[in-house]
């Protein structure tokens, strides 16, 4: 499995994905990420568990 960063899927991750609240840039880490690593800015989970 290839992650491409123009298609996501968070149905299928078991890292974290992240949204960048600034620029939008999202990003993949097996741990918390506090920041953006394109700007620096707060970014939020968008990889919602479902059961
Ligand atoms: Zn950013």
């Amino acid at each position: 499995m290839v992650l491409n960063n123009t298609d996501l899927d968070p149905y299928t991750a078991e890292r974290g994905y992240y949204e960048c609240h600034a620029c939008g840039n999202r990003t993949t880490s097996e741990t918390h990420v506090g920041s953006c690593p394109e700007c620096g800015g707060t970014v939020r989970n968008i990889a919602v568990a479902r059961e």
